[in-house]
């Protein structure tokens, strides 16, 4: 059985047998792996520290079929308001189940892999609710599934207003396109959407940095535009699984989305 080394994200982790756990990693050498943690709940394992998750660590791995094993971990990174703050943990929850939705097996996607170590380091300091969002449009474009904005996408007619959105097709809808009944989707919401997708997390983390070398990433935000986003991301997403992610009942508890 072939020996692995990678960095890796634990994105979920579940106890497993008697001492044992079942983790899912994002790696950036050998991307989504399922692996099993063997011991690592006795708290004299070498692995006890790293099995949890939000975990930012070196792994080695043993190749296995579907299962892989956690062989040693060290650790690189914690995130101290994700495993201590609830709303920062029920949103992380969302985004790592996302992540683990959106990237198959063994397809490694460093892109991926380094867009989601900036988003967890966002939510170290930012809002977690509106990371979260940006996040999951971010993860939906990267996986090539984002949602089509430019054009109808029944007959290709450029955006221009009044638009709507059709979920089950994957974008917007043309005056000539849409059915009466169907919301409207505007021009405002759909330039959010963009600074969504395209936000600078480099940039919406330190503005004063550099800031001679490139214009501040203010991204001003209207409640409405907000709960729109969000609740027109959570029809897609629904749409895309044919099911709501099981964190999305978390972020509900503590009064969010
Ligand atoms: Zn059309």
């Amino acid at each position: 059985m072939a020996r692995r080394s990678a960095e890796a994200l634990v994105l979920s982790a579940r106890n497993w047998g008697e001492a044992d756990k079942m983790v899912s990693l994002l790696t950036r050498e050998c991307g989504r792996i399922e692996a099993a943690a063997f011991g690592c709940r006795r708290p004299k394992s070498a692995l006890a520290a790293g099995m949890q998750v939000f975990s930012h660590l070196d792994v080695e791995l043993t190749e296995g079929g579907r299962v892989w094993t956690v062989r040693q971990c060290s650790l690189k990174g914690r995130y101290r308001r994700l495993s201590e703050d609830l709303s920062a943990m029920a949103y992380g929850s969302f985004v790592a189940e996302l992540a683990l939705e959106l990237f198959p097996e063994h397809e490694p996607d460093p892109d991926a892999f380094d867009r989601l170590l900036q988003i967890f380091h966002a939510f170290e300091e930012r809002n977690p609710r509106l990371v979260a969002l940006a996040a999951a449009y971010q993860l939906l474009a990267l996986a090539g599934l984002a949602l089509h904005m430019e054009s109808c996408v029944h007959c290709g007619a450029p955006f221009a207003e009044p638009m709507s959105v059709d979920i089950g097709e994957g974008g917007v809808l043309c005056a000539d396109c849409r059915k009466e009944d169907m919301p409207l989707f505007s021009a405002d919401l759909k330039e959010f959407i963009e600074k969504l997708t395209t936000l600078d997390w480099q940039a919406f983390l330190s503005p004063q940095k550099e800031a001679s070398m490139r214009p501040p990433a203010s991204l001003s935000v209207k409640k409405q535009e907000l709960f729109a986003a969000e609740s027109l991301l959570l029809a897609y997403l629904r749409a895309l699984f044919g099911r709501p992610l099981r964190s999305l009942a978390f972020i509900a508890q503590l009064g969010g989305v």
